[in-house]
């Protein structure tokens, strides 16, 4: 989808405000806000692309699937080798809304 659309598909999930918007990490499942991704001190550009266990202090790899602790991981979807994010947004993958 167009980035237009992605954004529209967005605010009728969640409305206006973005800090609310929701979003799925593929690999852990995690489900942060974009408040959590600031409050974390991750860049915008990090929320829906990256885990926000990246920006945390507890975290677990990307991938390991033997780590069953319910928190989130440090899946990034830039630069890794794997990109499972599954939504698709100009040409960029991203992750799904969290809902
Ligand atoms: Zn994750």
């Amino acid at each position: 989808m167009t980035k237009e659309e992605w954004l529209l598909e967005g605010q009728t999930l969640f409305g206006k405000n973005i800090l609310q918007w929701k979003f799925k990490c593929p690999n852990c499942g995690h489900i942060a806000t974009v408040a959590d991704y600031k409050k974390a001190g991750a860049p915008e550009s990090a929320v829906g692309f990256s885990c926000v266990g990246r920006w945390l202090e507890v975290t677990k790899e990307a991938f390991d699937n033997k780590d069953k602790r319910n928190i989130p991981c440090n899946y990034s979807g830039g630069g890794g080798l794997i990109n499972i994010s599954p939504v698709e947004v100009d040409g960029c993958r991203v992750f799904e809304f969290g809902v």
